[in-house]
């Protein structure tokens, strides 16, 4: 049958800039970068996917310029011509050939299958086992780095309706510094809503053990990857002595990592992301050996458009046990939107997008703004008209 075999694959870089600056503990970053993967069918059908770091290789080692490469070069090759349908072989082909490169394979499989939604008149979450939830309690990030500003945001989502609880990410600066900036915007906002902390593996266990328990005496609920992602020890010394919930996410990207965790006592909290992970399947596993364990799992993010969220939360749907939600929250950070309809927030919670396959619809115009080839694409007609001319086509006008 025609619909299942794959006739071509398009990888496009975009650059889509965010509300306000976005500080990671390693980087500050106001603009988003993704990978748009177009996967289309001998019959037409097209399937859609997206690949976005967290503005750069700093957390996962790929970026958005190492994704294109790997798809266009490596991964689309071994594509082209073969069954869509045939997901899991595929998968363990691009494994055999290209190493790691988690980022990359995610976003293949997320077109895939979007593609085989389309196909079957379905949409993901049906092919992933069904749905268990339609929406999914949404954190909000803080991530300035300036307290006063970050208070003021908390204030504004709190009164809007549109956050029960909120993230701050920390390791930017010296430690005592960030404890007292979370102190004080905890101080502000806890027990209204929730605060939870990110370090993304900048603290050594000393740091840690001086930092939990001041966290604590503010109100923090929750702290992400406080070590580096190699410590596993270190990480069940804090989960058995911490007074704060530890969940784990650099440290946990494979089943493997799930089942070496697992070896050392276990993870109170395990934080989920397709892209870390290389895709729905494995992501599964993780969840699936993290409840067997007895951990409870978490929805995170690398802040991706509405097109990565509306897949992300697919996935999402499938799962029954987040006591602590999420934060699929890209959408409302990135300040222009790839799809004619945009993820759907209300009453502090992500919405299930309708439709088959991830339910998105693309805004080309959109994609044409924000293409970063945009500057230097010329269409065989401006060619001609240059060469009958002689006059230089004046660049387009950056839509940034
Ligand atoms: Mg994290």
């Amino acid at each position: 049958m025609s619909a299942h075999i794959i006739r071509s694959i398009e990888t496009v870089i975009l650059d889509l800039p965010l509300r306000r600056l976005q500080r990671f503990s390693a980087i500050g970053a106001r603009t988003q970068s993704m990978v748009l993967i177009r996967i289309l069918s001998e019959d037409g059908l097209e399937g859609l996917g997206e690949a976005t770091t967290p503005s750069g290789p700093w957390w996962g080692g790929e970026s958005v310029e190492t994704i294109k490469l790997m798809i266009d070069k490596y991964l689309a090759p071994l594509l082209v011509g073969q069954r869509s349908f045939d997901l899991a072989p595929l998968m363990r082909r691009m494994d055999q050939i290209v190493h790691g490169n988690s980022f990359a394979k995610a976003a293949v499989e997320m077109a895939l299958l979007d593609l085989i939604g389309k196909a079957c008149n379905q949409p993901v979450h049906v092919l992933l086992g069904g749905c268990t939830r339609d929406r999914m309690p949404s954190v909000w990030p803080l991530a300035t780095g300036d307290p006063a500003q970050e208070i003021d945001e908390a204030e504004a989502r709190l009164a809007a309706g549109e956050a029960y609880a909120f993230k701050m990410k920390m390791g930017a600066v010296e430690l005592r510094r960030d404890v007292e900036r979370v102190a004080r915007v905890a101080r502000a906002i806890s027990p209204r809503a929730g605060i939870r902390v990110d370090p993304n593996e900048r603290w050594s266990e000393i740091d840690a053990q001086w930092a939990l328990p001041r966290l604590a005496e503010v109100g923090v609920e929750m702290v992400e990857q406080p070590l580096p992602r190699w410590n596993l020890d270190g990480a069940a010394r804090l989960k058995s002595s911490s007074p704060i919930t530890i969940m784990l996410d650099e440290s946990i990207r494979t089943s493997q990592d799930m089942l070496n965790v697992m070896a050392r006592g276990g993870a109170t909290l395990v934080s989920l992301k397709l892209m870390k992970s290389g895709g729905f399947r494995i992501s599964r596993a993780v969840a699936d050996i993290a409840l067997a364990g007895g951990s409870s799992l978490y929805m995170g993010t690398f802040l991706e458009s509405s097109l990565g969220t509306a897949a992300n939360m697919q996935f999402c749907a499938t799962l029954d046990d987040l006591p602590f939600g999420g934060e699929l929250v890209g959408p409302l950070l990135i300040a222009e939107d790839i799809l004619e309809q945009p993820a759907v927030y209300r009453d502090g919670a992500l919405h299930l997008s309708k439709g088959v396959g991830h339910g998105f619809a693309l805004d080309e115009s959109k994609v044409a703004a924000f293409r970063r080839d945009r500057l230097y694409s010329v269409s065989p007609a401006a060619i001609d008209a240059d060469m009958s001319t002689g006059k230089m086509q004046e660049a387009p006008t950056p839509a940034l």
